[in-house]
């Protein structure tokens, strides 16, 4: 599975990578940056979490 990132619907509320620290980090200014393009199956629920947490839902799961 791939996590896909939109810059421009996150505006920063940091839950991404504050549920999911292995697979987010945050720039300068506390948006998203992906750490992990391709998830694999021992990360998924993780990604799934944070994606599913994102009020901007500027991140999915494609498979
Ligand atoms: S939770 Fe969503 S809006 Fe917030 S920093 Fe992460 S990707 Fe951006």
């Amino acid at each position: 599975m791939r996590l896909v990132f939109d810059a421009e619907a996150c505006v920063g509320h940091g839950r991404c990578y504050a549920l999911a620290p292995e697979l987010f980090d945050a720039d300068d200014q506390g948006h998203c940056v992906v750490l992990v393009e391709v998830v694999d199956a021992a990360q998924a629920d993780r990604a799934r979490q944070a994606v599913n947490n994102c009020p901007e839902e500027a991140i999915r799961l494609d498979p």
